[in-house]
């Protein structure tokens, strides 16, 4: 399929060419399609799959095809849960809609709230928004959404995570009823999909990817190594690779900025991005690390949430996220737009079952590699010794020896191409238009 097929604009065909994308993801090829007839739809697509043009290119045509007169009331409304997002969002909307006149806004916490409220007092179309920054400006009244005739909640999955549930209904609750709903996820939870009968008008339903199924362009790797040993383990990984941009993950704020001061001294260019810092020096930290003067960018999960950079080889979990599904998100930083992509967990003994449940969620073994120097004093338990509940079938060995790295598929397929094959068992068990299993009417009760 090509974007010709889509039924978008010739400004946005330019604008889409100009990126060099040769044909549409296939999020894309479903997704776009849908939003064109003014569906609402609920898509699971991950970061990497190209699921941001999936709606911007959409929302854009569709704006651009109502004349516009006197005032500009804010028509389209892009909800995500982090400023980094947002700010992502936003470029994404400037760049496919280079050859249009239409007028959008950015707003989110962070930073200073007057130079927002004149960029909305001038006039927006679009508006791409965390959800307290906008509430502030709701509050305030220094914008009105009843105009809103499309709305986006990009992310949905991890806006529930953090919280932002009462906000988000706060703030559908001031678009009118008829507005066309958008909602894209990373995973389809039990609680996602809740909320998408709650919001959504009859969705139709994308799944380009297996339910909480990781990229398969990405190698996935674990080291056991003790806890008090991870720091040199990745200094040397590092080192004897000779990575040049890398992001790493740690569970905690404090755990980053000690992280990057270590490998600083260890002669490796490092910054460290987390919610403490400000969004200056968040901004400032990924420009440096997408342009290449900083090797390792140290990052939690809620910082590195958006991070779009395009060809990031290497994903390092220095230790393993809380939640099995932030595996999933933290990995999908890489291996992206049909690139491969290492990702490797350094695991120590407090980590083990951790790494069960990742497993477990992605219905398969991860490949363990002990690195010679780095023995761990507590070896990795194999399976035989922890029975799993379920039975399951699927058995391997602890501690792999395929050496550091496995090798590298050859099939440049873009991963996407692959999932949606996967996904078709999905789609097919419902007539094509018809909404989700449990289609219900829009609640708007705040
Ligand atoms: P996203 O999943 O929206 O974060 O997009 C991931 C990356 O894919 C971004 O860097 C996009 O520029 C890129 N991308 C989006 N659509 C396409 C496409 N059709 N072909 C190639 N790359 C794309």
């Amino acid at each position: 399929m090509n974007f010709d097929d889509l039924g978008l604009s010739a400004d946005l065909l330019r604008a889409v060419n100009d990126q060099g994308y040769s044909e549409p993801t296939p999020v894309q090829q479903q997704a776009i399609p849908l939003i064109l007839q003014g569906k609402d739809v609920m898509a699971s697509a991950q970061t990497g799959t190209g699921k941001t043009a999936g709606f911007v290119l959409p929302m854009l045509h569709r704006l651009s095809t109502e004349r516009l007169k006197g005032r500009r009331p804010v028509r389209a409304l892009v909800l995500t849960p982090t400023r980094e997002l947002a700010a992502q969002v936003s470029d994404s909307v400037s760049t496919y809609g280079k050859y249009m006149l239409l007028r959008q806004a950015a707003v989110f916490g962070g930073v200073r709230i007057q130079p927002q409220i004149q960029k909305l007092r001038r006039g927006v179309d679009i508006l791409v928004a965390t959800p307290g920054r906008l509430l502030d400006h709701v509050n305030q009244k220094t914008v009105d959404l009843s105009t809103v005739d499309m709305v986006v909640l990009d992310e949905a999955d991890r806006m529930l995570d953090m919280g932002f549930i009462h906000d988000i209904r706060k703030i559908l609750a001031l678009m009118p009823d008829t507005r066309q709903t958008v909602m894209f996820s990373a995973t389809f939870s039990t609680s996602i999909r809740r909320l998408a009968d709650e919001l959504l008008d009859q969705p139709t339903l994308v799944e380009v990817a297996a339910r909480n199924t990781a990229a398969e362009n990405v190698n996935q790797l674990v080291h056991p190594v003790d806890q008090h040993r991870k720091r040199d383990l990745l200094s040397f990984i590092i080192g004897d690779g000779n990575w040049q941009q890398v992001l790493v993950f740690t569970r905690t704020k404090h755990g980053a900025d000690r992280l990057a001061r270590q490998l600083a001294q260890d002669g490796l260019k490092t910054t460290a991005i987390h919610g403490n810092k400000s969004q200056a020096a968040r901004t400032r930290a990924l420009s440096d690390f997408k342009r290449g003067s900083v090797r390792v960018l140290v990052a939690t999960d809620v910082a590195a949430r958006g991070l779009d950079i395009d060809t990031l080889p290497h994903v390092v979990n220095f230790e393993l996220p809380n939640v099995p599904e932030d595996y999933v998100h933290r990995i999908g930083r890489t291996g992206r737009a049909g690139n491969e992509g290492d990702a490797i967990s350094l695991v120590s003994a407090d980590e083990y079952y951790m790494l069960k449940n990742i497993e477990r969620l992605l219905n398969r073994d991860i490949t363990k590699n002990v690195i010679p120097g780095y023995e761990p004093e507590t070896p990795m338990p194999t399976r035989s010794s922890r029975p799993r509940r379920g039975g399951g079938g699927r058995r391997s060995g602890g501690g792999g020896g395929q050496g550091r790295f496995k090798s590298r598929s050859n099939n440049a397929a873009a991963p996407v191409r692959r999932s949606s094959s996967r996904s078709e068992g999905t789609g097919s068990r419902r007539p094509a238009s018809v909404g989700p299993a449990r289609p219900q009417k829009r609640s708007q009760t705040a």
